[in-house]
């Protein structure tokens, strides 16, 4: 039981977790079938003890928070996402379900399962006002800007006030054309159609949305003065008005008609110029749909029968190994070009020595890949019947491909590793991360620039980054050398100097120390406070005072040691940000805090969903405001702050007589500091 409840706890953050990166970076961490069997395991742990679950779990919740880069849109009406169907049993207790609430004789309307993002969009008086993403289902974040550049109705003849809901979406065609510019420029690819389409339309410049040629298939009209009877009628109003509706729906009054259609569907969806995922099943009856209401999460009316992933055969060319920032080496299956869903694949990750050794994948071999709206396709299984008669098994290197040190395995690892810090792979992988976004955001400095600048010995470490134009003139001529023209130069330096100022989370984000992401790097940051702390704390050895950060754990404590132990990473440390003695080449900005505020010295528990802030960011808020945070409440806890669907935290505060604080009190205390 404990052991499961562990669990449980660990799935409910990885999901969190990988949800966040999915929806509010638009970089899958991991593939959705991975996402999806968590997932599952999750729902199962949920069955056999229903009193673990509550309105924080994944199970309950829509999409993730939204982004602060955004204005917030409150959804007058909340959108849900949909209930998923495997197979023709679930669909048939859908419909019996429907049936019960209704009559005998429920059609319904399918349509494709668009894999896009969807979209809010609202008019008054027959023209647009504004457009939100769904973000959490109750506050999206206001793409007004971008949505105005694409091509749909301004102006409508409906003109009471409504929202017009579908799904943004990138045509295949445009998203391989995207992708193969974002590759000649250095710059990081979108995983697939979908990660593409939303983060091209939630971006600050609407100009960059405008470029990417996104396409808008609506399916849903919600409005307080429609009189609508049936989804067909909407679907023919919303195409009476301009807008983009699938010409691939049917209206079917059994479920072998609805059955025939999916699968009609599932054989030509690589045909399609754009991805669907499935055929969503909907009521045709809107007043049913009405009766039928909707859980937290799912509308009892509708349900999305998900296709099996696409799958394709093709040949193994070869199996290299590439080595990662931290050094685990991964396998990668070079494949003979082959088009899956309309992608063409030529590559697919084996994951790890014991993957491969599992299913027996060698070079020659005739595989089954698949690709199911995935960051990157996988191999499945080979062919036996067609190994050619002389194939070997694959001997997985035992030196780095690299530099030529003994590869390691850590107890209880998968992971097989180079351990060499002066491993060049690594290095490369490390710069990248380096200047990447969320680090120091250098504009122009790609992975090809870093690789030649690292081959041509200009840049060895991070800190020669800063000394890249001084060194120009006298040392290095880079004009003319990959590319770079006097222009392109000196807005690569101008880059680099507007990068020289940084705040210490972003600071300790760029560092790359395992396990230390960007909510570990704020909640450190907001602990820390300055650079001279870090640098005190690194000095003195006193890793373990950051157990006292609710959040971060020993494992990460003991990454934080083990890198900041190291010579070498020491010495970037230095160069970079100083010490007393000598000033580094970069300035750290100190977290701003507000001292003797109402919450200095006291301890804060938060319970529920905050409907303004992130956990993460509460907690960082309040940490900066002098306060601890703690995930339980004891009586040390000065304050309680709750938010929606709160759990037993609340129950336990009101019982220890602990003053309780709402959402509303909380942002009130708070205000005085600015949202970064
Ligand atoms: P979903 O995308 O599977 O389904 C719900 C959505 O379908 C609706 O919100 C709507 O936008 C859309 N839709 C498309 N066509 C429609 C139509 N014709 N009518 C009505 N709605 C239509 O659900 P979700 O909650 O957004 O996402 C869950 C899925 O996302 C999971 O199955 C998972 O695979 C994936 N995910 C992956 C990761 C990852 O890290 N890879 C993380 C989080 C979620």
């Amino acid at each position: 039981m404990i052991d499961k409840k562990n669990r449980y706890f660990e799935l409910k953050k990885l999901l969190d977790s990988y949800s966040r990166q999915y929806y509010l970076l638009d970089d899958p961490a991991v593939s959705d079938a991975e996402y999806d069997k968590l997932y599952n395991e999750l729902l199962a742990i949920e069955a056999e003890f229903p009193e673990l679950k509550d309105a924080s779990s994944p199970s309950q919740k829509v999409g993730a928070k939204v982004s602060k880069k955004f204005k917030r849109i409150t959804h007058a009406t909340e959108m849900l996402s949909l209930e998923n169907a495997y197979d023709e049993e679930d669909i048939a207790e859908f419909i019996e379900r429907v049936r019960k609430a209704g009559s005998e004789n429920v059609d319904f309307v399918l349509e494709p399962k668009f894999d896009g993002l969807s979209v809010s969009i609202k008019y008054k008086n027959g023209v647009l006002v504004n457009a939100a993403t769904r973000g959490d289902g109750r506050v999206g974040e206001d793409v007004t800007q971008n949505v105005l550049t694409m091509d749909i109705p301004k102006k409508i003849s409906l003109d009471y006030e409504l929202e017009v809901r579908g799904e943004i979406i990138m045509l295949k065609a445009d998203f391989q054309e995207l992708n193969k510019q974002k590759e000649q420029d250095g710059e990081k690819i979108f995983a697939n159609p979908r990660n593409a389409a939303a983060g091209s339309l939630r971006q600050l410049d609407a100009e960059i949305t405008r470029s990417r040629k996104l396409k808008l298939f609506t399916y849903a009209i919600i409005s307080s003065e429609a009189h609508f009877s049936t989804q067909i009628e909407v679907l023919e109003t919303l195409k009476k008005n301009g807008f983009t509706v699938t010409e691939h729906f049917a209206l079917c009054k059994t479920q072998e008609e609805a059955h025939a259609f999916y699968e009609n569907l599932e054989k030509h969806r690589a045909d399609l110029e754009y991805d669907v995922d499935g055929v969503v099943y909907k009521v045709n009856d809107l007043s049913l749909q009405n009766k039928l209401g909707a859980s937290a999460k799912f509308p009892r009316h509708s349900i999305a029968y998900k296709f099996t992933a696409e799958k394709a055969e093709t040949t193994v060319k070869d199996i290299v190994v590439q080595v990662g920032r931290t050094g685990n080496i991964t396998p990668v299956a070079e494949l003979v070009p082959v088009t899956v869903g309309g992608v063409v694949v030529s590559r697919a990750t084996l994951h790890n020595k014991d993957e491969i050794e599992k299913k027996d994948i060698r070079v020659g071999d005739r595989v089954v890949i698949q690709r199911a709206g995935d960051v990157i396709p996988q191999v499945l299984y080979p062919i036996i019947e067609e190994r050619p008669k002389d194939s070997k098994p694959f001997i997985f290197p035992d030196k780095c491909p690299c530099c030529g040190s003994t590869l390691v395995r850590e107890e209880a690892e998968v992971a097989i590793k180079c351990i060499n810090l002066d491993c060049q792979a690594q290095i490369i992988e490390h710069l990248v991360h380096f200047v990447s976004k969320n680090a120091f955001d250098i504009d122009g400095l790609g992975e090809q620039s870093i690789r030649y600048l690292f081959e041509k010995g200009i840049v060895k470490s991070a800190p020669d980054i800063f000394e890249i134009e001084s060194k120009n003139g006298r040392k290095f001529n880079l004009q003319n050398a990959e590319g770079w023209g006097r222009q392109s130069l000196e807005n690569l330096f101008a880059s680099i100097n507007g990068a020289k100022r940084i705040s210490l989370d972003r600071f300790i984000y760029s560092l790359g120390i395992p396990q230390v992401g960007r909510t570990a790097s704020k909640l450190i940051a907001t602990f820390w406070g300055s650079c001279k702390s870090m640098l005190d704390c690194i000095h003195e050895e006193k890793y373990d005072d950051l157990l006292a950060i609710d959040g971060v754990g020993q494992s990460t404590v003991d990454d934080i040691r083990n890198f900041c132990e190291n010579e070498h990473n020491l010495t970037v440390i230095k160069r970079l940000a100083g010490d007393e003695s000598s000033s580094g080449c970069v300035v750290v900005t100190d977290v701003e805090r507000v001292e003797g505020g109402e919450l200095a010295g006291k301890t804060v528990v938060f319970t529920g969903t905050l409907q303004k802030f992130s956990r993460e960011e509460a907690k960082e808020l309040t940490e900066r405001m002098g306060a601890k945070t703690s995930s339980s409440v004891s009586s040390k806890t000065s304050f309680v702050v709750v938010g929606e669907n709160a759990g037993s935290k609340l129950e336990d505060a009101k019982k220890k007589g602990i003053k309780i604080l709402s959402e509303e009190d909380f942002e009130k205390i708070i205000k005085k500091i600015s949202r970064s």
